[in-house]
């Protein structure tokens, strides 16, 4: 709203050496079903500490956002590789987002709310995201304890379309607000999107029209 850069959410790109790319929707989920997610993830994210450190070492107040799995739930490993690849800086905890999305089902509430608490002590701020999409229901978000709710695509491109969208976003920010977490849409394109988004009190967004996935060093020139 103020138009000030929070930070970025990092995307993973698969790009053949003949320059074509992979779609993630075409890796991802076998990623995720072999469990090679894991290895993934913390090599996604020993990477970006490096690229961006420096950078986010001098402006303590930008963000990075991480997307796990259900998979990452399954076991404290997530913990120990939070603690050690952020522990000691450049990138503090205190940077870090992580980001669990409502579309597929977690298999152990408990133990992911368990998992949620440890990683908030350690200074990271969790997130739901693709909120409004999952078959879990609010009360089940809720039950997670997260910090920041991200507002799924689907309702951001109805806005002006269709009425009952509009009314989604309002509930869910009047939810965040009531339960104390911030709030993110995802996925805005159009100007007219923000101003929607700004006169209902949303304060954070992402999307084309602040700017398109960017490789690690666009992203740091767009700091600088
Ligand atoms: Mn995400």
């Amino acid at each position: 709203v103020s138009g000030r850069l929070r930070g970025a959410e990092v995307l993973i790109r698969w790009r053949k050496p003949d320059g074509s790319t992979v779609s993630p929707a075409a890796f991802i989920p076998l990623a995720e079903s072999s469990g090679i997610i894991l290895d993934m993830t913390r090599a996604l994210m020993r990477r970006v500490c490096k690229e961006i450190g420096p950078a986010f070492d001098a402006r303590p107040h930008l963000k990075i956002c991480f997307n796990l799995a259900a998979r990452h739930f399954q076991d404290d490993g997530i913990v120990r590789d939070i603690r050690a690849i952020f522990g000691n800086g450049p990138v503090r905890l205190s940077q870090v987002v992580l980001e669990l999305t409502e579309r597929q089902p977690l298999e152990n509430l408990a133990e992911t709310r368990q998992l949620i608490a440890t990683l908030q002590e350690l200074g990271v701020r969790m997130a739901i995201d693709d909120v409004g999409t999952g078959h879990s229901g609010l009360s089940h978000i809720l039950k997670l304890g997260v910090d920041i709710i991200k507002i799924d695509k689907m309702f951001i491109d109805a806005i002006g379309i269709d009425r009952s969208s509009t009314a989604i976003i309002e509930t869910l920010v009047d939810l965040a607000h009531n339960m104390r977490m911030d709030i993110v849409a995802e996925g805005v394109e159009t100007f007219e999107q923000v101003v929607c988004l700004r006169d209902r009190g949303i304060r954070a967004a992402q999307g084309f029209v602040f700017a398109p996935a960017l490789p690690g060093s666009s992203f740091l020139q767009l700091i600088e």
